[in-house]
């Protein structure tokens, strides 16, 4: 390992937003190196990425998959430490010799690590968006007290970040901002009928048009529960009132997000749909490196629209804002509810349009103190997600009765 370079962990190395991240390092193989990279399930992947990038550590989160990643480490005569679990996560992200932490870890599961990297003052790029809507407020606490640093990948808030800047935190109250656009490409099904939204697949609905993602958010981008998310994340990073933040629709996904000033100025930035872009603006901020990408043409902004998000046809976009004005436990419960109605779609169990009817029961059904620290955010994660487990479990108890 070399100290002139800057030392990367990268969590969820083998998904969408890892593979992104680490095209970006191999551009720039003289800025930056790997230190670890991690995996759930593809571990294969993981091995192939070991060869390639050949970082110190190798980490698979689920701990069943250890012993065979040691086997595939000692076939391929790999020079690499293999870990595993949770504490594997955290013992990685907080190492001494670790610059940065790229968190590409899909759902609430990127929380401890964020935390533990965050605790040893690490700069951690979030992408993963759960953890920043389950607990923004801990971890931005977090974050200033062990002089920790969060970055924000997620191009709508890397846009957002990158039009406030050099405005430091706080942002809303004292430096004029007045209002954030957040643009949203609308998802696959922007133009399809609601009764046909009945119907959709789950081959459907993880084909987004501008975005090739994991299914989770890929799903989240269908119902627009991913903007909703994107709101409150937004409402934490920024310090920004949730009646401050605007959804707009914007099918080209150039530009990916607005501020305006008291002044009357509005700034935007554009760029391809490509998650690079924020990836590398993060990794190399305060200054701006060469990315081998493609750029903005003329032609690609001649014709970009803009339209109203319609809340009748994406329900899951006025309950996060239902969500958010009840406080943070409501918050959380949204996510896990989410995370495991979403999980029930991607397995069949329950069609498209019934993701906001359930998400909406077992937001009424649910109710948890506010948390006041990370553990207790936990607790309601877990409460929520066993409310609507109950809730599903009912349903299908009723369908199976009604069938008989
Ligand atoms: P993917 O599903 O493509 O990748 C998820 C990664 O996390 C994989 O490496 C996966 O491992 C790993 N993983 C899965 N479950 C767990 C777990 N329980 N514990 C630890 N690691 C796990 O997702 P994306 O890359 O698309 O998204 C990642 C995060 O970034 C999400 O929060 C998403 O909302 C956010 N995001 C993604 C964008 C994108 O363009 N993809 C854009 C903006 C935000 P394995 O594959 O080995 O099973
Ligand atoms: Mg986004």
């Amino acid at each position: 390992m070399n100290k002139e370079k800057k030392s990367i962990v990268v969590l969820g190395s083998t998904g969408s937003v890892g593979l992104s991240t680490l095209s970006v390092i191999e551009q720039n193989k003289d800025r930056f190196e790997t230190f670890a990279l991690t995996a759930h399930s593809r571990i294969d992947l993981l091995i192939e990425q070991c060869h390639r990038f050949e970082p110190k550590y190798l980490v698979v989160s689920d701990p069943n998959q250890l012993s065979n990643l040691k086997s595939k480490i000692e076939t391929a005569g790999l020079d690499v430490i293999a870990l595993a679990g949770q504490d594997g996560l955290n013992e990685i992200v907080q190492h001494d010799f670790v610059d940065f932490v790229v968190s590409g870890i899909v759902g609430a599961a990127g929380l401890g690590p964020i935390h533990k990297a965050l605790l040893t003052g690490k700069t951690v790029l979030v992408a993963n968006k759960e953890p920043i809507v389950m607990a923004g407020d801990f971890l931005a606490r977090v974050a200033r007290e062990c002089e920790g640093v969060i970055l924000p990948v997620d191009s709508e808030h890397n846009a957002i970040f990158q039009c406030l800047s050099p405005l430091l935190p706080p942002y809303y109250s004292e430096q004029g901002i007045s209002k954030i656009l957040l643009t949203a490409s609308g998802g696959p099904f922007l133009q399809t009928s609601l009764a046909d939204l009945r119907n959709v697949t789950v081959a459907q609905a993880i084909k987004h048009p501008k975005w090739n993602m994991g299914r989770k958010i890929s799903v989240d981008s269908a119902t627009m529960m991913n903007k909703g998310l994107e709101v409150i994340e937004a409402h934490h990073l920024f310090a920004v009132p949730a009646e401050a933040i605007e959804v707009v629709i914007h099918p080209q996904s150039i530009v990916h997000s607005m501020v305006q000033y008291i002044d009357g100025s509005t700034l935007a930035q554009l760029a391809n749909p490509d998650m690079r872009v924020p990836i590398a603006h993060c990794l190399n901020y305060p200054k701006r490196v060469k990315l081998n990408v493609d750029h903005v043409s003329v032609k690609d902004i001649l014709t970009l629209q803009f339209q109203e998000p319609d809340f009748k046809r994406f329900p899951c976009l006025p309950l996060a804002y239902e969500a958010l004005s009840h406080g943070s436990a409501a918050v959380i419960g949204l996510n896990a509810i989410n995370e495991v109605i979403v999980d029930e779609f991607l397995n069949e169990k329950i069609g498209f349009s019934d993701i906001p009817y359930f998400l909406e029961a077992a937001l009424n059904a649910f109710e948890a103190p506010t948390p006041s620290s990370i553990e207790d955010v936990l607790e309601v994660d877990t409460a929520a997600r066993q409310c609507v487990r109950q809730i599903l479990m009912k349903s299908q108890t009723a369908e199976h009765g009604l069938s008989n």
